[in-house]
């Protein structure tokens, strides 16, 4: 082997993965096992202990999930990574360690309409409160930090219209307040946006999308870029005061820079239980494989879909990062130059009516709620995913009812056009 660093393709096919020790099997097995035998009392208890890592019980650990965890931290640039069983339990498990009940956290008003929805209202019954912000207005980040904010948070290319957030500017925010920015990266992949590099502190994926890639399989992830200090200002009692289901260690004076990740492995996972099944894990490893290779045909088919539409007599208008014309294509520039992602937005002079009618006669185009997957996808948000806000609301989260949002695939693109072609002519 050459001292070279592996770069990001090789990572995605090698990180985490040896061939099995005892069966030589290549691609990573399935251990479809709850639980592991321990090798004698001392062992046991040792592991009990957080004194040795090893395995213990598939709730909190699994070594199908360990390869999954050790490639995307590798991929994202953290220092450790845990697994669970889909975005909004990644979200879940990340804020448990972050916030008490009467705290705060601000999130940027564009988002996924299934965080929106769960930081609004299953949130507020733990006490956890949100305060929004807009990602535009970078300093409307800075008006909503009180002594109670506990973490920020933002998409890297953000739901439904493929926004780009300048992430070093919400992250000086952050730093300034003391609290860690985190990142949900699901829309862009690593492929296209590394957050750690950009100052995220802690990065969320929604798995089931463009890192698993197929629409087979939930799952979610957290990873740690072991950047921030868990104990200056004493506002994360969880990571830097004695635990008592511990033997009262401290976990960041025990883990220093992957802390965070134990912490959410050992208090939240262990505690919440949301598990990733290892089949999923499978399964979306084996996905992550191809991330590259897809990423690049998704972002491709889409900015020709985007052109295609752009220049359509019944489109009014189309909000894609990856045009030249787009208002954030600056920030696209400067974020992705790969790509500008899969997933965008545009409206139909006809309105509400229109996009409802566009998602009906639609055929290569699936009408269902997801994204990134190999097939292309379409919606009208309003009528679905972000029917519960009123209109105001939809308006300024990129929703409006004349909106519909694709996730392109990666199909052939000449496909994809003639399909948009039909369903807006006739
Ligand atoms: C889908 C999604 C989520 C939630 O993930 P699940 O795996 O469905 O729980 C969170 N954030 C973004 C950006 C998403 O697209």
């Amino acid at each position: 082997m050459s001292d070279r660093l592996p770069g990001f393709a090789t990572l995605a096919v090698h990180a985490g993965a040896q061939p099995d020790p005892t069966t030589g099997a290549r691609a990573t097995p399935i251990y479809q096992t709850t639980s592991f035998v321990f090798n004698d009392a001392d062992h046991a208890a040792s592991l009990f202990g957080l004194q040795a890592f090893g395995n213990i019980y598939t709730r909190i650990g699994n070594p199908t999930n360990a390869v999954l965890e050790e490639r995307v931290a590798a991929l994202e640039g953290g220092t450790a990574a845990l697994a669970v069983a889909s975005g909004h339990a990644a979200q879940v498990v990340v804020l448990q360690q972050l916030m008490q009940p009467g705290d705060e956290f601000i999130a940027a008003r564009k988002l996924y309409g299934g965080s929106i929805n769960q930081f609004t209202h299953a949130f507020k019954s733990f006490g956890w409160n949100v305060v929004w912000a807009d990602p535009d207005d970078i300093a409307s980040f800075e008006r909503a930090v009180t002594p109670r904010t506990k973490a920020i948070f933002i998409e890297s290319i953000a739901n439904p219209a493929g926004s780009i957030t300048d992430i070093e500017a919400i992250s000086t925010v952050a730093r300034k307040a003391g609290v860690p920015l985190i990142v949900d990266n699901t829309l862009a992949s690593p492929y296209l946006i590394r957050p750690i590099d950009h100052g995220a502190d802690i990065v969320v994926h929604s798995l089931t999308k463009f890192l698993g890639g197929h629409g087979n399989s939930l799952g979610g992830i957290i990873v740690d870029a072991g950047t921030f200090d868990w104990s200056a200002g004493g506002k994360y009692p969880m990571l830097s005061e004695p635990r008592p289901e511990y033997h009262g260690i401290r976990l960041q004076e025990t883990f220093g820079n992957f802390a965070f990740a134990i912490a959410c492995r050992v208090l939240g996972l262990r505690d919440l239980g949301p598990a990733l099944s290892p089949f999923n894990a499978f399964m979306i490893l084996t996905g992550i494989e191809t991330l590259p290779l897809r990423m690049q045909k998704h972002c491709d088919n889409a900015k020709a879909v985007a052109e295609f539409l752009a220049g359509h007599p019944a489109v009014a208008s189309v909000s894609y990062a990856g045009l030249p014309s787009d208002k954030y294509n600056q920030l696209a520039r400067k974020y992705a130059p790969k790509g500008a992602g899969a997933v965008f937005t545009f409206s139909l002079k006809g309105g509400y009516d229109a996009g409802v009618s566009l998602v009906s006669k639609l055929q290569l185009f699936s009408h269902l709620a997801n994204v990134g997957d190999t097939r292309s996808l379409v919606i009208h948000p309003a009528s679905t995913t972000h029917s519960q806000l009123d209109d105001a609301a939809k308006i300024k989260s990129g929703a409006g009812p004349d909106v519909v949002r694709l996730s392109v695939g990666i199909e052939d693109k000449e496909d994809l056009i003639a399909d948009l072609e039909q369903a807006l002519g006739a």
